[in-house]
């Protein structure tokens, strides 16, 4: 399967579960000697290797390829010229926490009167585009829910894209957001935040119930995340055949407050891979599902792609797996020196402090 070189994420993704468990079993961050991120992740496991063979064909002479470090952005307006559309990450780059950062209206509003398409992409799964649609609002963003794609409306579209039948159920960890995204789109669930309050009453011969017709189970960042939830999820997974682990991200750590950083998403995705040994399928970044969709759906050249994101290992990885150009801005967790360590190998096209940026044009430095 490899031996074609070039291979389309999509198919790594949708098709090649042996693949990707087998890829998942290597133990190490790096491969022959190459440092490979993210391996604990199948779907870029996958895409990590198919780049790298795809890199060892081209090059013929079987050199690797080693992306250059970050250049500070001095030109933006030659970068806004080379691409047609804008993926901006949100939190760390548009707002951070409930405050809008400097100069964001300013900088989307010159984007569009220059005919850029804009398309606002996050891995937080507790809100529905809806939900997210009226926080842009709330902060004075003229922003439309078609151009929000949020990690629990991707968990919805990626269930979609496969005719997931709708007499199947699906068993939510997670908060509001996913529901309503699955509502929207159809699909009969349960779980979800109604469980949050459930516990378990250990006592001789008792056993959980859980629905057969659960086919698939869709876990993100759930900040009432119980052991009822991991034992009917684990359930599911183990018992109903063909039943599908489906993942809004595997963060490592959000920020509920700006004081400390909070175990993320990946800590409830960890809790079920562990219970069921099993790999999820992830939809939000940096897997390339939402990427594909976007790019589907809007009819776009992902080379035509500016991915702006604040985090290296979601975002720009995210850019990266789909072939965009990437900015990175230091205006959410990323510090010039963590981009600068040595022991980063994420490194993006350019970087900058903020996306205003933009608005100084060629005078944009760092
Ligand atoms: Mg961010």
């Amino acid at each position: 399967m490899l031996s074609g070189g070039r291979l389309s994420v999509s198919v790594a993704f949708a098709t090649s579960p042996n693949l990707t468990r087998s890829l998942s079993k290597i133990p190490s961050s790096r491969f022959l000697g190459h440092k490979i991120s993210y391996f604990s992740n199948p779907v870029f496991s996958a895409v990590s290797l198919v780049k790298w063979n795809s890199r060892m064909v081209d090059s013929k002479a079987a050199n690797f390829t080693i992306r250059a470090s970050a250049q500070p952005l001095k030109n933006a307006d030659e970068l806004i010229d080379s691409v047609e559309t804008f993926i901006f990450d949100c939190d760390g780059v548009i707002w951070k926490g409930d405050s809008l950062i400097d100069g964001v209206p300013e900088t989307l509003d010159m984007l569009r009167s220059r005919g850029k398409r804009l398309v606002f992409v996050t891995n937080n799964s507790t809100k529905s585009r809806k939900q997210y649609g009226k926080k842009f609002e709330t902060l004075g963003l003229n922003v439309s829910e078609e151009e929000i794609f949020a990690s629990s409306f991707a968990a919805a579209a990626y269930l979609k894209s496969i005719n997931f039948p709708k007499d199947k159920k699906v068993y939510v960890i997670g908060e509001d957001g996913i529901l309503k995204e699955l509502e929207l789109a159809g699909f009969q669930y349960l779980g979800g935040p109604e469980d949050g309050g459930k516990k378990i009453e250990l006592k001789p011969g008792f056993l959980m119930e859980h629905d057969e017709s659960v086919g698939a189970v869709v876990v993100g960042f759930d900040r009432y995340f119980n052991y009822y939830k991991i034992q009917y999820g684990t359930l599911c997974i183990r018992e109903n055949p063909g039943c599908l682990f489906i993942a809004t991200n595997r963060d490592a750590v959000t920020h509920l407050t700006d004081a400390q950083e909070w175990a993320g998403g990946g800590s409830m995705v960890g809790a079920i891979s562990g219970s069921t040994q099993r790999e999820p399928l992830v939809v939000g970044k940096p897997s390339t599902f939402m990427m594909d969709y976007l790019a589907n759906k809007f009819n776009i050249l992902k080379s035509q792609i500016c991915m702006v994101g604040d985090r290296l290992d979601t975002d720009i990885l995210f850019g990266q797996n789909g072939g965009c150009k990437t900015l990175l801005v230091l205006s959410g967790v990323t510090s010039l020196s963590m981009l600068q360590n040595p022991n980063n190998s994420i490194q993006p096209d350019f970087y900058t402090n903020k996306i205003s940026d933009f608005l100084s044009l060629k005078a944009a430095t760092v």
